[in-house]
């Protein structure tokens, strides 16, 4: 059989032993795959490449197109690009898949029951990292969701489901907040999961779903969700688990893949055979299930979970109730080994073989939206006259270009002029709103002419954005008290 090319990167502290312990299972459960590796963290870093990546690795991952990485160190201090990040947006990995599985009673848990898949957007949200400092006092970062980051990720957790026979997708969005970045992730996964009608599919807001993840993880199956919920809460279940050293997880995109243990690089154990390598052995397993050696991903995970069962424990989850032997991070693979043609006896037994491989629908074409221009948002640095509103208003008074009139004030969002509160808080970032009554169109040189006069006022412009209706309806949200 023709051996499929992966690359691998052995990373710092204790990613060289926990590979090697991974590789060796591979090769003794014959896995056709060839490797190809790269360096990777942080005497990459140091020898001056700033995203922790030797230059010639990309033509690597180009060619293999799949990725076993172990953890790096990422150095202290500035400069360093996260090279989890790079990978991620140059390779354009969007989902990134966490299962998180208890083992009770062989690992510690206090939800023996839980099974959970946690989906999550990897390439929007606020981790396009565009933010901007524009005055003394208010700092903001851009919160990009879009039509098609949210179809893709919602469709692959559905086609994730199907796939692995799981029941119901749960999405997590705060869209009783954020109306429009939210509401279009929520709009997006109702409008999809009606293409899915034999999966079960809820929606919880994010704060209340987290709250309940935490107190009874076994209600979740699949939970999809945006970029920084999904990265917290990714935490959290594999946590609550018990088996932050025992997950591992896979990062996938159209072309390429990456697959990782989630903890770090533990330096404090490092090169004394004593690391766990159960969370980069499970994103192996995921591995192979991506490139269609599934009948290997199912042996290999089985033995895995024998080997736990059995109590042959590395020292993270050594416990004397329920452990038989203590074993260093050599030890705990030839274990491993020992068991590839064996299952577990009580924990569930995988079987990935005859599922093939997952695929997942291209994201529809976005129709283009009919756009009329119908006023402006202009942000304002202002630190005078005691930050009076009323005071700010009179001097704009006398702004008006066409049908474009000052409609409200808000600060930090919420409304101080007309009709403010003297409670409120004024920082010193304005937002005045510009608007013609009835949503009439006005053009893109009236929004010009009205900052023109805005600055001949002696005001500090700092930004602005533009109002538009899209199909008739607003694309903006209202401010607090509006
Ligand atoms: P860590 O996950 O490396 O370690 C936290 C604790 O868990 C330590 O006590 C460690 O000994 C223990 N631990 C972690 N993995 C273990 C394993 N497999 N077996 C047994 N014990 C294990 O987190 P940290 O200490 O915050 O970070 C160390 C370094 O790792 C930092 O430089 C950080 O930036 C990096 N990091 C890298 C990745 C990655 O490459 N994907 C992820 C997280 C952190």
């Amino acid at each position: 059989m023709k051996k499929r090319k992966i690359c691998i990167a052995r990373g710092d502290g204790i990613g060289p032993e926990i590979m090697d312990a991974t590789l060796r299972v591979l090769e003794a459960c014959g896995a056709p795959v060839a490797y190809d590796e790269i360096k990777v963290g942080k005497a990459v870093y140091e020898a001056g490449h700033s995203s922790g990546l030797e230059p010639d690795a990309w033509d690597k991952i180009r060619e293999s197109k799949v990725l076993l990485k172990a953890p790096i160190t990422t150095p202290q201090g500035g400069g360093y690009k996260s090279l989890n990040v790079t990978l991620r947006k140059m390779l354009s990995l969007y989902a990134n898949v966490r299962p998180c599985v208890a083992y009770h009673p062989y690992v510690f848990t206090r939800h023996a029951k839980m099974d959970t898949v946690i989906v999550r957007e990897n390439e929007e949200d606020l981790y396009g990292g565009i933010e901007y400092q524009q005055s003394s006092e208010v700092t903001q970062a851009l919160k990009l969701i879009s039509r098609p980051g949210s179809e893709r990720i919602i469709r692959f957790a559905f086609e994730y489901a199907r796939h692995y026979h799981r029941e119901k997708v749960t999405c997590f969005s705060k869209d009783n907040i954020m109306k429009l970045t939210d509401g279009l992730f929520h709009k997006t996964f109702d409008r999809i999961a009606a293409e899915y009608p034999e999966i079960e599919a809820d929606h919880m807001i994010i704060d209340i779903g987290s709250a309940r993840l935490a107190d009874t993880p076994e209600f979740f199956d699949v939970i999809v969700t945006e970029n920084l919920y999904g990265d917290i809460i990714s935490d959290i279940a594999a946590q609550i688990a018990g088996s932050v050293g025992l997950a591992g997880s896979s990062n996938i995109g159209r072309n390429y893949a990456m697959f990782e243990a989630i903890h770090g690089s533990a330096p404090d154990i490092a090169g004394q055979n004593k690391a766990n390598p159960s969370g980069l052995l499970l994103a192996a397993v995921q591995m192979l299930v991506h490139i269609g050696l599934n009948e290997h991903a199912t042996r290999v995970h089985n033995a895995w979970l024998r080997t736990i069962e059995d109590g042959i424990h590395t020292a993270d989850i050594y416990d004397t109730y329920t452990s038989t032997r203590l074993v260093g991070t050599s030890e705990f693979a030839g274990a491993v080994v020992e068991r590839l043609d064996e299952k577990p006896r009580k924990l569930t037994v995988v079987d990935y073989a005859g599922s093939g491989t997952m695929a997942v629908p291209e994201a529809d074409p976005t129709p283009r939206a009919e756009k009329k221009l119908v006023g402006v948002d202009i942000f304002l640095d202002w630190d005078e006259e005691n930050r009076d509103a009323g005071r700010l208003a009179g001097i704009l008074d006398n702004c008006r270009v066409a049908a474009l009139k000052m409609q409200i004030i808000t600060n930090r969002g919420t409304k101080v002029f007309p009709d403010g509160f003297p409670e409120t808080y004024h920082s010193d970032h304005w937002r005045i709103r510009f608007a013609t009554d009835d949503y009439a169109e006005v053009s893109a040189n009236d929004i010009i002419d009205l900052q023109r006069q805005v600055l001949a006022c002696g005001l500090d412009l700092i930004k602005t954005e533009n109002l538009y209706l899209l199909d008739g309806e607003p694309g903006f949200s209202l401010g607090q008290g509006e």
